[in-house]
């Protein structure tokens, strides 16, 4: 810690990322999407473009909040973007929360929550998910500080619904309540809807996940139109130009492109409904997932010997040395040619029989 650093940041805590490995890896652990982008993706990124980078991007985002908002039947007014979902969080938080504040998240949730809440010393709870890992939906209905909830909830890929949300958000109008869809469009029901109802209320999403972006680093929230302009006054006084021209083209055409994303998300949820029906025959528990990955134990197996026999194999999943879900690993899916390639690989390291090698 150098001597300028500011006592408020004393406990800072960085997100750790999972790993990004060099070389030839089966890489599945950070739920990335082994699919491409929309090819219409491809035909922006075009002379023009490189012609045009010699000009600042549009501080406004107006092309890609269009396009955002015309997917979701929203004016761009209630749409704000980011540099991925993180940005879009990190901007909420410096927006609506200071020192002190309280929040409440469970305590196996995205890690990304706590750490910020850590760093800025807000005054945090996490509430403890369930046996079954699901979320007790009344510790937030009767919280008296502001929510913020994965949903679906990342690593145990569980969602509650849009009427659990609904409950949370209308018990008191001046608590904002931020969910958080990295993970919807895998076969769950987005709350946006609920944004004309309430005002309370910021959703977020990402393109990192179902729009197969990742590295391009797109994220929005929707919400209600003062909130967006708060989030954008903010942001003019920290990076007017958050996103760069190539990130304003390519995610407009990304939103755009409707069938493609329907398609790309059909195909994961196919292979990742084949892939746990083989788990579950190799003895595996799988948590019912709605999601781009899978979350598994072992009854014979820890998670560890598992993590390891894998890396062995060159196969990267993700596995959190934390308590309660030390056990589990999560495993984003891949194409159907990776993940059978993964299910070789766990065959051979449980064999037929379930006899634990270190137990
Ligand atoms: C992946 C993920 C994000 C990060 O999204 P980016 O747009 O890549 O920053 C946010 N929230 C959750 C729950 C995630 O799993």
């Amino acid at each position: 810690m150098s001597y300028f650093l500011l006592d408020d940041y004393a406990n800072m805590e960085p997100y750790l990322p999972g790993e990004q490995p060099e070389g030839k890896w089966i890489k599945l652990n950070a739920n990335e999407s082994a699919l491409p982008p929309s090819p219409a993706v491809l035909k922006i990124l075009n002379e023009a473009e490189y012609e045009g980078m010699g000009f600042y991007s549009d501080p406004h985002c107006h092309k890609l909040r269009q396009a955002i908002g015309e997917v979701y039947g929203f004016d761009e007014k209630n749409v704000f973007v980011g540099n991925g979902a993180d940005e879009v969080l990190a901007f909420c938080m410096m927006s609506f929360f200071r020192k002190g504040m309280k929040i409440a998240f469970p305590d196996i949730t995205y890690d990304f929550y706590r750490t910020y809440a850590t760093t800025y010393n807000l005054d945090f709870t996490q509430f403890p998910l369930n046996d079954d890992f699901t979320i007790n939906v009344d510790d937030y209905v009767d919280y008296d500080g502001d929510v913020i909830l994965a949903n679906p909830n990342n690593p145990t890929g569980i969602a509650i619904s849009v009427s659990e949300i609904e409950r949370i958000v209308k018990k008191n109008p001046e608590r904002m309540v931020i969910i958080d869809e990295a993970y919807v469009d895998y076969g769950n029901e987005s709350c946006i809807p609920l944004v004309r109802k309430y005002d309370n209320l910021l959703v977020v999403q990402t393109f990192s996940k179902s729009r197969n972006m990742a590295g391009a680093r797109i994220g929005f929230a929707i919400a209600n139109e003062d909130m967006i302009t708060d989030m954008n006054k903010i942001k003019f006084a920290f990076n007017p130009f958050n996103m760069s021209s190539l990130a304003i083209e390519a995610g407009a055409a990304a939103a755009r492109d409707v069938d493609y994303w329907q398609k790309c998300i059909h195909q994961v949820c196919d292979v990742r409904d084949a892939f746990e029906k083989d788990l579950k025959k190799l003895g595996f528990d799988v948590i019912n997932t709605t999601t781009n990955f899978t979350f598994i134990t072992h009854p014979h197996f820890s998670a560890t010997y598992l993590f390891k026999e894998l890396k062995k194999r060159h196969i990267l999943v993700r596995h959190y040395d934390t308590p309660r879900i030390n056990n589990y690993l999560r495993i984003t899916i891949g194409s159907f040619d990776v993940m059978l390639k993964v299910l070789y690989a766990i065959k051979e390291i449980v064999g037929e029989g379930y006899e634990s090698p270190d137990q």
